[in-house]
């Protein structure tokens, strides 16, 4: 048998001079069908995402220039920094284990990327230009009316296309409201937001009518660490090699004994919209679209064998002939999550909607007044991490003490802070020690939105 590597990309011609593009043709399969619905709904929730409030919040957004970052109407500022980073983690790792496990799944079934790409744009171009072959003849043919009709439709529908997501995109970072601003006030006011939306538009455009599979395949950093993550056990996108081979022409119903079922009808290389043939095996380009498997099952229809030549296995199952089942490591990738998980949702349910904190103000310890008390003087920063204004009390945990608030604050603008300065006051005869604890509540609309405790000092000789 003839050995055979790849010294290059399946997006580069031969000679590796030039870019080779590609043309898929489109088989409408199960996993198409599937793919398509699925694509519906995250293009819908992509697109309506900005525009839906909870908590008088956008239900997702991402402002980073702000650090302001929402979550389903829950407002993280960077006082959250740490469960930022645990979520972080934990997402992190959940893409490393599910990676791990199930392959490239995310890359063929819910990366915008692909979406966009396969289920829009590539539409449109189907829809303008023709099919694969179609395609193929209208770029290698001279310039007509007809020609210069189609391509001008489509790049003019491409760009309005790239438009909204750019604006869609923009409005997941400085939020929806932006946006809207940006576009119904002058643009004179919003030269920064208006630059951002056509610098935005060119790159959505050139993503989609010309980088295409090269952001899958060479740009995203996820594509390119497939190597590391995955093993003979992980569920991917194969080529069952041992039914398969020898590869060859056969006839309906009358199989060659000395072939395998693969007839070498070249279309799960047809359909490959990163131009590969998965019968090489796993290889890096591939994001796990599953339009090889449609292919390959209508042949094996046709052909009256059993389809799932190519299908979703690992390795392993291959090599043994055997089904994928959840084995122990799964499980424990499992447990790890679940530890991740729980310790970040703890975290947010513990989450107090005003942060407190106090600091003991500088210079004298304490303060012994006539009135037989003696009193400690602190600095406190209350942030609102809410969505709206709050009006609020400090007020002390213990029924001996008291509290006077210098400077009359007593209400906190949305994610806006406020210091106050405050005195805790004690009776004489109830301090016992030099170096007590004090616990402080803050109260708004009769709900104690913090705890926050700190030290009290006596005179010694008390
Ligand atoms: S090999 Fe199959 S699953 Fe992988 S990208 Fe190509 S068509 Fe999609
Ligand atoms: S589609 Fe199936 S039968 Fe045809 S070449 Fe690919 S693996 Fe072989």
């Amino acid at each position: 048998m003839e050995v055979t590597f790849r010294d290059r990309t399946s997006t580069v011609t031969e000679d590796g001079k030039n870019r080779r593009w590609i043309y898929p043709k489109i088989i409408k399969g199960a996993f198409y069908r599937y793919r398509t619905w699925l694509s519906y709904v995250l293009l819908t929730l992509l697109f309506t995402g900005p525009f839906i409030k909870l908590n008088e919040e956008q239900l997702i957004l991402l402002n980073i220039i702000e650090r302001k970052f929402v979550f389903f109407g829950v407002v993280f500022l960077p006082q959250d920094f740490y469960i930022f980073v645990l979520a972080s983690l934990t997402f992190l790792v959940f893409v490393l284990l599910f990676t791990l496990v199930f392959g490239r799944v995310w890359c063929g079934w819910a990366c915008p990327q692909t979406i966009f790409m396969e289920m829009l744009f590539r539409k449109i171009e189907i829809w303008i230009e023709g099919d694969a072959s179609k395609q193929k003849k209208l770029n290698a043919s001279p310039l007509t009316g007809e020609k210069l009709f189609k391509k001008s439709l489509k790049h003019s529908i491409f760009i309005v296309l790239s438009f909204l997501i750019a604006n869609i995109f923009l409005a997941y970072i400085i939020g929806s409201a932006e946006v809207l601003k940006i576009i119904n006030e002058p643009i004179t006011q919003h030269i920064a937001g208006f630059i951002s939306i056509v610098i935005f538009t060119i790159l959505f455009y050139l993503v989609f009518s010309k980088l295409r599979e090269l952001v899958c395949v060479v740009i995203c950093p996820y594509g390119r660490l497939q190597g590391v993550l995955l093993d003979s056990k992980s569920l991917v996108v194969a080529y069952d090699y041992i039914r398969g081979e020898p590869r060859g022409k056969r006839k309906r119903n009358n199989p060659t004994p000395d072939k395998g079922d693969c007839v070498d009808c070249d279309l799960c290389v047809q359909v490959c919209p990163t131009g590969i043939d998965i019968r090489n095996g796993t290889q890096l380009e591939c994001i796990n679209c599953t339009a090889c498997i449609d292919a390959c099952n209508s042949v094996m229809r046709k052909l009256n064998l059993a389809e799932d030549l190519i299908g979703f296995k690992s390795e392993e199952n291959i090599k043994a002939q055997q089904e994928f089942r959840f084995g122990k490591r799964i499980y424990g990738y499992a447990a790890i999550l679940l530890v991740m998980v729980t310790a970040t949702a703890t975290l947010i349910i513990r989450r107090t909607d005003i942060e407190t904190t106090v600091l003991r103000a500088g210079g004298t310890l304490y303060q012994e007044r006539d009135n037989g008390t003696v009193s400690n003087l602190y600095n406190a920063e209350l942030v609102n991490k809410t969505s709206k204004a709050l009006q609020f009390s400090l007020e002390p945990n213990q029924a001996n003490c008291q509290i006077q608030i210098i400077n009359k604050e007593n209400k906190i603008g949305k994610g806006e802070s406020v210091k106050i300065t405050f005195f805790v006051i004690k009776p004489k005869k109830d301090i016992k020690e030099y170096k007590s604890t004090v616990s402080l509540k803050v109260i708004s609309d009769g709900k104690v939105l913090d705890k926050v405790e700190t030290t009290f000092i006596a005179p010694p000789n008390i």
